[in-house]
């Protein structure tokens, strides 16, 4: 019952938002990057649109834009330590 869930890493372009929302259940929330093969809660495939934290913030449940802050901090994480892991060498 541990399974790793995988991405899709999704490279941020110039203009377009990075967080990547649901459409199906409107429950996940990623930031440059989706869940593969499908969604964890709904299961539903190629349901994810890209948003900015505005528009999250907008329309989204508390719960969404709690996840959307998480989701960005921990990509921040991410770059810092893989940035980290470059520089030691
Ligand atoms: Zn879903």
């Amino acid at each position: 019952m541990s399974a790793t869930q995988s991405f899709w890493s999704v490279p941020q372009r110039a203009g377009e938002p990075a967080y990547l929302v649901c459409m199906s259940c409107l429950s996940e929330v990623f930031y440059c990057k989706v869940p593969m093969p499908d969604c964890p809660t709904c299961q539903g495939v190629s349901t994810y649109e890209a948003f900015t934290i505005e528009a999250i913030r907008d329309w989204g449940t508390e719960d969404l834009i709690a996840k959307a802050g998480i989701a960005q901090h921990a990509a921040t994480l991410e770059a810092i330590s893989a940035a980290s892991v470059k520089s030691a060498d």
